[in-house]
């Protein structure tokens, strides 16, 4: 299985990955986690893409795509991958098609912008660990505490009001049209949001077929 997941920033895209990589046996390959690794570590990459990232913008496509061709070349992805996050453009789409990349699904997560921002600015991180938390939905034991390793939690800057109402725009205007360029090649599957994760699953793995 070969397959993207489309959908705006926060729309579960990653949680639902990691869900049916471990279901399909095949990896994910997340652009904005390669990238994150690459800030973390300092990298000539990792230092380009940072000022993008913080201010919610897209990292230029021609270093996007090399990411990308880099990793779908390593011998895990030979029996299919799920790309999360990536392509986000309709150039990084046609770049993955000019480099022979066929895909059998696109699955497309359906959310509201306004559930977007409420659960985007309601994230926190953990700065050793990178745990996740979500002040309502699912708050740490002790406020600003993580459970798994007590690192301390903080807002991702990407997650700033301001920055989430950048990165929805930015969503609408550049890659919300890829659903239409992977509609012309019949491969869309649209999921709407459930209330919780699991249902959202069920409704993915119905929209797949499997
Ligand atoms: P994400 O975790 O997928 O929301 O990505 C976090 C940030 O990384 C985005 O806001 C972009 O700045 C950058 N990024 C991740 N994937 C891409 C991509 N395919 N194209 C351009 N920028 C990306």
């Amino acid at each position: 299985m070969k397959m993207i997941m489309l959908g705006a920033p926060g729309a579960g895209k990653g949680t639902q990955a990691e869900i049916l990589s471990k279901e399909l046996n095949i990896p994910t390959i997340s652009t904005g986690n390669i990238l994150r690794a690459a800030v973390k570590n300092g990298t000539p990459v990792g230092l380009e893409a940072k000022k993008y990232m913080d201010a919610g913008k897209l990292v230029p496509d021609d270093v996007i795509i090399g990411i990308v061709a880099e990793r779908l070349a390593q011998p895990d992805c030979a029996n299919g991958f799920i790309l999360d996050g990536v392509p986000r453009t309709i150039p990084q789409a046609e770049a993955l098609e000019a480099a022979g990349v066929q895909f059998d699904n696109v699955l497309s997560l359906e959310v509201a912008d306004e559930v977007i921002e409420e659960r985007m600015t309601g994230r926190r991180t953990c700065h050793a660990c990178g745990a996740t938390y979500h002040i309502h939905s699912a708050p740490s034991k002790v406020e600003g505490v993580c459970d798994k390793c007590g690192g301390a939690l903080e807002q991702r800057k990407d997650d700033l009001p301001e920055t989430v109402k950048q990165r929805l725009a930015v969503y609408h205007a550049e890659t919300e049209p890829l659903k239409d360029f992977y509609e012309k090649r019949g491969l869309v599957r649209s999921v709407e949001n459930r209330p919780t994760i699991e249902e959202t699953t069920q409704a993915v793995l119905q929209a797949l077929g499997l």
